[in-house]
């Protein structure tokens, strides 16, 4: 069940930069690895990462058995894209920063068109009932009317807490009620202070505000403040630092009262729109 329509209200549908998988003749899952553990500064659980990016290649693959089209070179080869603590172009990406819009089109209609899943949209959860220390069922609100349903078996997957903040990319409908749901039926909850910080959005009065990709520092577009100045030059991978350093640099510059901005003129300059064609228009209107 999903509290919005199928797919809809998503952060999955509004993911832009694309999904780093060591898919590259000059890559490999190793280096992945490496890149990560250096990124996490300390934090990573190493066997986690491990699991994960050695998989990456595989979800790639079932992506694009479920029609997934990433962006590919003339030649045929993928059209890798470089982000923030990555010493190698592995980002893949669709429709050019439309890639979590391809993903969620793909994962909605293979849902929908498999007979043994039944989908339950507008319908939100919001407890789950707990006897004996043991799940038996949840309790849900659909079309303003209370819904109850038996079950031994729940599988929670609802995004995160972005939400809480005053500023947020999130879908604002989300706001951590999955974490809620959790510890109200007694799960122990971790790692709670691990909150992605993303550099960069646009500074508008829009909520939530218009994302601008990682994927725009990666082609080249620097961070300069208000009297132009670099202020991330001297900083190892300087725009491409690992995120929490280039979003620390830039709440400092925004603290001691000066103004940021992201300057892809001489990185992207006209080809700005064709590679990101939904940031003009997110910047207009959230999606
Ligand atoms: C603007 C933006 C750009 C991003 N770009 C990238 C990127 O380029 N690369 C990348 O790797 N990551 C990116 N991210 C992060 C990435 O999109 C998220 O980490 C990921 O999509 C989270 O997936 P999810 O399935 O956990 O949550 P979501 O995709 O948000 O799905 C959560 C689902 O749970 C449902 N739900 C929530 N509460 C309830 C409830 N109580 N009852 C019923 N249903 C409920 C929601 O309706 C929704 O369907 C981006 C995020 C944003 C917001």
């Amino acid at each position: 069940m999903t509290r919005a329509a199928l797919g809809a209200q998503t952060s999955t549908g509004w993911a832009q930069g694309g999904i780093a998988a060591a898919l590259g003749d000059d890559d490999s899952a190793a280096l992945h690895l490496d890149n990560t553990l250096a990124a996490g500064d300390g934090l990573c659980d190493r066997k986690a990462a491990e699991t994960i990016l050695a998989a990456a290649p595989d979800a790639i693959a079932f992506l694009e058995r479920h029609g997934v089209a990433f962006d590919h070179n003339a030649d045929g080869s993928f059209a890798f894209g470089l982000e923030a603590a990555h010493t190698r172009r592995r980002i893949l990406h669709a429709g050019g920063d439309a890639t979590g819009a391809a993903v969620i089109t793909a994962l909605t209609q293979a849902v929908s068109a498999t007979p043994s899943v039944t989908v339950m949209p507008d319908t939100e959860v919001r407890r789950l009932i707990v006897a004996d220390d043991e799940i038996r069922g949840l309790l849900c609100e659909r079309h303003g009317q209370p819904l109850a349903l038996a079950t031994n078996r729940v599988v929670m997957a609802t995004g995160g807490v972005g939400g809480l903040y005053e500023t947020s990319t999130n879908p604002s409908g989300n706001f951590g009620q999955g974490i809620m749901l959790a510890a109200r039926a007694g799960a122990a909850l971790a790692d709670m202070e691990f909150i992605q910080f993303h550099p960069t959005a646009l500074a508008t009065d829009i909520r939530p505000l218009p994302l601008i990709s990682e994927a725009v520092r990666g082609e080249g577009a620097i961070l300069v403040n208000e009297n132009g100045e670099r202020f991330l030059a001297t900083t190892p991978g300087a725009e491409l630092a690992p995120r929490d350093i280039v979003a620390r640099a830039i709440a400092a510059e925004i603290a001691r009262g000066g103004r940021v901005f992201l300057d892809a003129r001489q990185a992207l300059g006209n080809r700005f729109a064709a590679r990101f064609p939904r940031l003009p228009q997110s910047a207009q209107k959230p999606a």
